[in-house]
């Protein structure tokens, strides 16, 4: 007998087992009555084919998607065109996390992958009845995760997509934005394995960098020497990371 992973065996009971309100995506099902009761009438269930968007980056979130037997891909895409998978969801999830947030404007796109049924609502019926008011405090802090999670969408992306000295380059710009100092220390250990690289090609990339002017390397130590050399050999996902950043901060403000 083959045994799934523990999230796919979970995922396949929850599609063979209809909860007691009847619904089959997990996170609906585990709705208080009352709530379930508020959203019932805005709810509508129906098949999804393959390639349907549900969200799209940069675009309104129009609709909260509660996939049943559907898998639906989070893809991220790049400012250099290319489209990367992040994410999939399947009964367990939601699509339009960042309406939770207070955010109605997606930040990954979100395609029905393998099609089936679902349900689905107005994003506006969604958070009239059911994303509560909360405390100043907390809803800051969900803002905050919410910009993280748009983040690592990001960096998930670039880390597939682009090259290692590139990517060094706006992990270093990134680093440099938050040590707010010209010197930091590093080690080829660290860096490579959050690239996802070997050591020798951080040290290639990194003996570019300091070739270029941009950074001087010493026993462990980086230091900025040419910020604006160091941001024209980043790939392009820095500007889009240094934005995120900056709502970030923004938020507590
Ligand atoms: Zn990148």
């Amino acid at each position: 007998m083959v045994v799934p992973p523990p999230g796919l065996r979970k995922t396949v009971i929850v599609s063979e087992q209809r909860s007691e309100s009847g619904y089959e995506n997990r996170l609906l099902a585990a709705l208080p009555p009352d709530e379930a009761a508020r959203l019932a009438p805005y709810l509508v269930e129906r098949e999804f084919r393959a390639a349907e968007v549900v969200a799209q980056a940069g675009e309104p979130i129009e609709v909260i998607l509660f996939p049943y037997d559907l898998v639906t891909s989070t893809v991220t895409p790049l400012p250099s065109g290319e489209v990367v998978e992040v994410g999939l969801m399947g009964a367990e999830g939601i699509t339009g996390l960042d309406v939770l947030y207070g955010q109605n404007i997606a930040h990954t796109t979100v395609i029905v992958q393998i099609p089936g049924r679902g349900a689905v609502t107005p994003a506006a019926d969604f958070v009239r009845e059911i994303v509560a008011p909360a405390g100043r405090g907390h809803a800051m802090l969900l803002r905050y995760a919410n910009t993280f999670m748009a983040m690592v969408a990001q960096v998930a992306a670039c880390n597939a997509v682009h090259p290692a000295d590139q990517r060094l380059a706006r992990w270093l710009c990134m680093a440099h934005d938050r040590v707010r100092r010209e010197r930091f220390s590093l080690t080829h250990e660290y860096v490579s394995m959050m690239l996802g690289v070997r050591r020798a090609t951080i040290t290639t990339s990194a003996a570019m960098l300091r070739s270029a002017g941009a950074i001087d390397y010493h026993r462990g130590n980086v230091t900025v020497l040419d910020r604006h050399a160091l941001e024209r050999a980043a790939c392009s996902c820095y500007p889009v990371l240094r934005k995120l950043g900056d709502e970030a901060y923004g938020l507590a403000s």
